[in-house]
């Protein structure tokens, strides 16, 4: 009866378990999956092994310390981009699940192997005292219902003990997508897009889902070194090839 018990209690404890760690693989649906993520689904994510030391842009090949073509011409306001993993499968799918879907559980496994890439990246680099999400338009807010960066930001906010804050800076008015337009037809696109309210700390990071052309974070950049920030990382999940 007491056996009979225990293996009960053991079998319900299992349960709970695999419920609290995610159960099935949010991608291959695999019930063999720890944290949302089965072990071939984790193999295969993508990560930025090769990339520009400063803005993240996946290489084909790179020394450490070694910067894309334009970092070399025109280095960007930013400290660095940290970066773990490429714009590609499974990534992508994950991502676009949960910000057109608003299915939070396709990030969850992301957001967890994030902090813990960000805490070791913390080692050899300043850790910010402030996160802010990069920002947008109200009207896309409302339509989406929530703002993954603010999302992100929180979550990893949280795991490193670090503040966020999610009303610092303010986009002024909508952008058409950045890929697709010339370097200066993205500069004439984002002018004066971004407005920053209140005291800004030295060290800060951008925080975002994707980083696509990078035009946008370093316009959002430019506008919090006018209001006083030195030091400022770009914190995204993803970076497309370019
Ligand atoms: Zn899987
Ligand atoms: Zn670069």
């Amino acid at each position: 009866m007491i056996n009979g018990l225990n293996s009960l209690s053991t079998l319900i404890e299992r349960k709970v378990n695999s419920a609290k760690k995610g159960g099935r693989c949010v991608t291959c649906l695999s019930p063999h999956a720890s944290h949302g993520l089965c072990q071939g689904c984790r193999n295969d994510l993508p990560h930025n092994r090769w990339h520009c030391y400063s803005c993240a842009l996946p290489l084909a090949f790179a020394t450490p310390g070694m910067r894309c073509g334009e970092c070399q011409t025109a280095p960007p306001p930013f400290t660095r981009a940290l970066i773990p993993w490429r714009y590609q499968f499974p990534v992508d799918g994950m991502i676009g699940r949960y910000k057109y879907h608003g299915h939070r559980k396709f990030i969850r496994p992301l957001l967890t192997e994030f902090s813990q890439f960000l805490e070791q990246q913390l080692l050899s680099e300043h850790r910010p005292d402030l996160l802010i999400p990069a920002p947008m338009h109200w009207l896309r807010r409302w339509q989406r219902g929530f703002n993954q960066a603010q999302d992100i930001a929180e979550f990893v906010g949280t795991r490193l003990d670090i503040p966020v804050a999610a009303g610092a800076v303010r986009r002024r008015r909508r952008t058409s997508a950045q890929r697709g337009l010339n370097r200066a037809s993205r500069l004439v696109n984002l002018a004066n897009v971004f407005e920053v309210y209140g005291a800004i700390p030295e060290r800060v990071a951008i925080v975002d889902d994707v980083v696509t052309t990078g035009a946008t974070v370093r316009v959002l950049t430019r506008a919090l070194a006018e209001a006083g920030a030195q030091d400022i990382q770009v914190w995204a999940l993803a970076r497309t090839p370019g």
